[in-house]
């Protein structure tokens, strides 16, 4: 596979300018700080092949779902992430013409991401139609410090003749979705003002009546001395634009540095949101452009300190697992309990912004790991502040008492997807939700969250639980019927293995947790009594050897064929097949009974995962972005690690080399942490368990060595693997027990161990 763009140790850089790449570039350069984010777009005009975007954490649209074929329960609508306010942008006349790299000669181009420092830049040269050539210089970032702030600074140099510079300095909030209809527009005209003393745009999102405001300043230089501009300020609805014009010499230097402050009403934190996003740019008026991008980089510095894993020999590798750890952390910080991890983050428009079970089943994992305890906390604080909305979800769909079932997508806590077999059989994210609060607790060693309102969203998925298996007098057991399991290439399917086996643990959980809470927190007898009776009768489908776990009841009676069968280019089979095909046929779209068997690690011994890694590895076309490392984590765990290295490879450098063609639409977000797991996981074998941390490596052979941090208990421990010696260093307060191999060991704080070891 060849590389879009080039590989770098902290970053990614593209040395050539190439149009048909630009829209890959501005996903793959595209910059966050968890409120908001936006692609790599152009500061200037760019007049070629583009998808403008800038996004702001929680700000949707309800688009209409009505059909005729409307049925009860349908969700009212359908979520799109809005695109809001363009503001980086400038538009810039140099000597009467426009800069535009669709239209200029340019005679040298440059475009690098810092993955350290969080900085975009740009360096290009271009030559005008006159003959003068100019280079431009622009930089900006999200500030990672105060995330309501974004700033960009601009310069263009005069390389051969003077120029009469005409620069318009706007922030545009008049844009429409790539997606919307009939060119749509989604946002209404609230205010919009440019003086001396205030400018900004308010605009407000039709329907779901978001405001969102977006102010801005900036100053000008000539040769790095400030100077004052002549201002023609226009304010239209949703715009406004400040003109000004000016000359510099030739050798001489322009340079304008354009702060602005974005705030909605989802991050005002109950403030008048224009007030907010004023007193937020006066508070940082007296510091310059290089104070604030310093501040953004301190702040990544600390993320850095606990999430970087180094890899040597191997650069691709490197390039790809900081790439993924980067846009992980620009897209949620744990600030906001209002605001989740879309699997598109703010790349794109496609899934845009939503929550799915991607945040607990995939990015849980990697935050517990690699952050403080508090922005896993939070997002399990996000479901727990929408438990309501899940209860009335259940009840809309028949379910009573306190069932809940949380949306299979949401942006606010309600159901916003528009495909019933999804929003109605997916129910299988109930659990996930459940595992993490789980997860959160063994990471952690911290059961308040678990104890101070994590029960009731156990409870509530228990309840729905209870609910929704019945009693099945043919087979003598508990059953499920029309589900769809994380293989979302069969639907409607009876005791999918994986959904049954995860909602059995779910009773089991919420039977553990009532016992140690105060009975009158607690599950009434009645309950407790068929919850007991399910957990012992549920139907878990299984072969005549017992020794595969059935996807579903009827999963033998497809077509054996293995997924290598299908010729090449019917490949990825959702773009070729008919949807009819593709359900019937036994292609497996992502793990499903693997998935249950990464969850529930401890309850399987490494010969059962070893014959279901068999069984359904040929059949599975990984046409998810989260399978892939989950394979890889399991073929780790039974020893096929060049399996393991194939699967973590596809997985980690997907969106960076456009595995599959479609990088222009945005980055997988959710499956970057997929990736992460599989390093950290999978390649390094990190297991924590209720007795410690174990670890049982497999490095793929061209790497000299790994290195990285993880957090459990609060205590951070070091780890370092080679090809044959690992080291360990616990760099917290308190004991941790670690397994290693055959060995068992307790790390006093401070302490560093050392072992030898064959990896062949
Ligand atoms: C996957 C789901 C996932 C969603 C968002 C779908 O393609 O099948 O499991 O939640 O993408 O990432």
């Amino acid at each position: 596979m060849d590389n879009l763009f080039d590989i770098e140790e902290w970053g990614i850089s593209q040395a050539s300018f190439d149009p048909k790449l630009q829209k890959a570039a501005e996903s793959i350069f595209s910059l966050g700080n968890g409120n908001f984010g936006q692609r790599a777009n152009h500061e200037e005009f760019y007049s070629g092949d583009s998808l403008q975007g800038n996004y702001v954490g929680g700000v949707y649209y309800p688009d209409k779902t009505r059909v005729g074929w409307w049925k009860n329960g349908y969700p009212e609508y359908f979520a799109k992430v809005l695109n809001g306010c363009n503001w980086s942008g400038l538009d810039i006349y140099v000597n009467g013409i426009r800069l535009d790299l669709g239209k200029l000669k340019i005679i040298s181009f440059k475009r690098s991401l810092n993955f350290k420092t969080g900085l975009l830049s740009r360096e290009s040269v271009l030559e005008l139609k006159t003959g003068e050539q100019i280079m431009i210089h622009a930089e900006r970032f999200c500030s990672m410090d105060n995330d309501r702030i974004g700033a960009v600074s601009y310069s263009i140099k005069a390389l051969s003749g003077n120029l009469d510079l005409n620069i318009s300095v706007f922030l545009d909030n008049d844009v429409r979705n790539e997606d919307s209809n009939y060119d749509e527009i989604f946002w209404d005209h609230v205010y919009s003002i440019s003086d001396d003393e205030e400018k900004y745009v308010l605009a407000k999102t039709k329907k779901s009546e978001f405001l969102v405001a977006t102010s801005m300043f900036y100053c000008c230089k000539i040769d790095n001395k400030r100077i004052e501009v002549k201002v023609n300020a226009e304010c239209s609805p949703l715009k406004i634009c400040d003109r000004f014009q000016l000359s510099i010499n030739e050798g001489q230097v322009f340079q304008i540095n354009k702060v602005v402050s974005i705030v909605s009403s989802l991050a005002s934190e109950g403030a008048e949101v224009v007030d907010s996003c004023l007193a937020t740019l006066n508070g940082i008026r007296a510091n310059s452009y290089e104070d604030l991008r310093n501040n953004h980089m301190n702040a990544w510095a600390e993320i850095w300190k606990n999430a970087d894993i180094t890899i040597k020999g191997d650069l691709a590798a490197q390039q790809a697992i900081r790439f993924n750890i980067f846009h992980l952390f620009q897209t949620y910080t744990g600030k906001n309990a209002k605001l989740n991890v879309g699997p598109k983050g703010f790349t794109g428009e496609k899934y845009g912004g939503a929550t799915y079970w991607d945040t607990e089943a995939y990015c849980i994992p990697f935050f517990l790991k690699t952050a403080p305890s508090n922005v896993s906390r939070q997002l399990l604080k996000y479901r727990y502040d929408q438990l309501g909305m899940a209860i009335e979800n259940a009840e809309k769909l028949g379910f009573k008492n306190g069932a809940a079932l949380f949306p299979m997508v949401t942006m606010n806590g309600e159901e916003c997807h528009n495909e019933w077999e999804i929003t109605f059989e997916e129910i299988h994210r109930n659990a996930a939700i459940v595992h993490a609060i789980h997860n959160y607790t063994k990471h952690t060693g911290d059961s308040s969250c678990l104890m101070d309102y994590g029960w009731e969203v156990v409870f509530g998925v228990a309840r729905f639980w209870m609910q929704r298996f019945n009693w099945s007098e043919r087979k003598n057991a508990y059953v499920m019927l029309g589900v769809t399991g994380p293989n979302e290439y069969e639907n409607n399917v009876n005791n999918n293995w994986y959904t049954n086996y995860a909602a059995r643990w779910c009773l089991k959980y919420a039977l553990d947790v009532n016992l140690k809470l105060d009975r009158d927190k607690g599950l009434t007898e009645e309950e407790i009594d068929r919850m007991t009776e399910i957990v012992a009768k549920v139907y878990l489908p299984e072969d005549e050897k017992g020794e595969i776990f059935l996807q579903d009841d009827g999963f033998l009676d497809k077509e054996l064929i293995p997924a290598s069968e299908i010729p090449e280019n019917e490949r990825p089979i959702n773009q070729y097949w008919s949807w009819d095909r593709i359900l019937r046929s036994v292609y497996i779209k992502q793990a499903d009974v693997l998935q249950g068997l990464y969850f529930f690690y401890d309850n399987f011994s490494k010969e059962c995962v070893e014959a279901n890694y068999r069984f359904y590895e040929p059949f599975t076309v990984h046409e998810s972005s989260l399978s892939p490392c989950i394979h890889s984590i399991l073929a780790a765990r039974i020893g096929l690690n060049s399996e393991a290295y194939k699967h973590y490879l596809r997985t980690s450098r997907l969106d960076l080399d456009d595995y599959n063609k479609e990088v222009h639409e945005g980055l997988h977000i959710t499956s970057m942490a997929g990736t992460w797991m599989s390093v950290v996981e999978g390649l390094a074998g990190v297991h924590v368990s209720d007795a410690g941390v174990r670890i049982a490596p497999s490095i793929p052979k061209n790497w000299e060595a790994l290195s990285f941090q993880i957090i459990v208990n609060n205590q951070p421990l070091s780890i370092v693997l080679r090809q044959n010696e690992a080291s360990f260093e616990n760099r917290g307060d308190l004991d941790l027990a670690l397994e290693y191999g055959e060995v068992s060991k307790v790390i006093k704080p401070k302490e560093r161990v050392e072992f030898l070891m064959n990896m062949s």
